[in-house]
């Protein structure tokens, strides 16, 4: 069975969006339980993933590089450079990780940080 290609990089590309948007709003200085919070969510939106080729890909490489979770701006870093890995692995260009920092802009105001429930 050949899937459906165009669906798949729809749903990789919304995904995407909403995965760094997820890291441009996790706080500067999280708490030891916003950083679990995070880590958690990262291990169970891999094993969630609809495609399960691309969920299987994606374990192999958060193997390779763990879930970096002590900051925003690591947490954004280190997400930039898994998307890279699954963009090398398909041959697409590589993202300049240095120019994450205002890129994924969620339209909220930043008031409160949205791990405070
Ligand atoms: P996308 O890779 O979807 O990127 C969307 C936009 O994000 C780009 O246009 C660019 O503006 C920006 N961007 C690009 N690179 C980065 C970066 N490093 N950091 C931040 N922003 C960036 N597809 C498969 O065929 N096989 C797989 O195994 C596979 N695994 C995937 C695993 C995950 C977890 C996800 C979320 C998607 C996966 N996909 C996979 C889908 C694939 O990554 C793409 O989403 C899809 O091919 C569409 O690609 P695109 O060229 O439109 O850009």
């Amino acid at each position: 069975h050949l899937g459906n290609e165009t669906a798949k990089a729809e749903l990789g590309r919304a995904t995407w969006k909403y995965f760094h948007t997820v890291m441009a709003r996790f706080p500067d200085k999280p708490t030891v339980e916003e950083s679990a919070t995070l880590l958690s969510f990262i291990q169970l939106f891999q094993r969630l993933y609809p495609c399960g080729e691309c969920s299987e890909h994606f374990r192999t490489i958060i193997d390779e590089f763990p879930p970096q979770t002590s900051s925003r701006s690591s947490a954004a870093a280190w997400a930039c450079h898994v998307h890279n890995e699954v963009n090398k692995s398909l041959k697409k260009e590589l993202f300049d990780c240095s120019k994450i920092g205002d890129f994924y802009d969620c339209g909220c105001a930043e008031d409160a940080a949205v791990t405070d429930v």
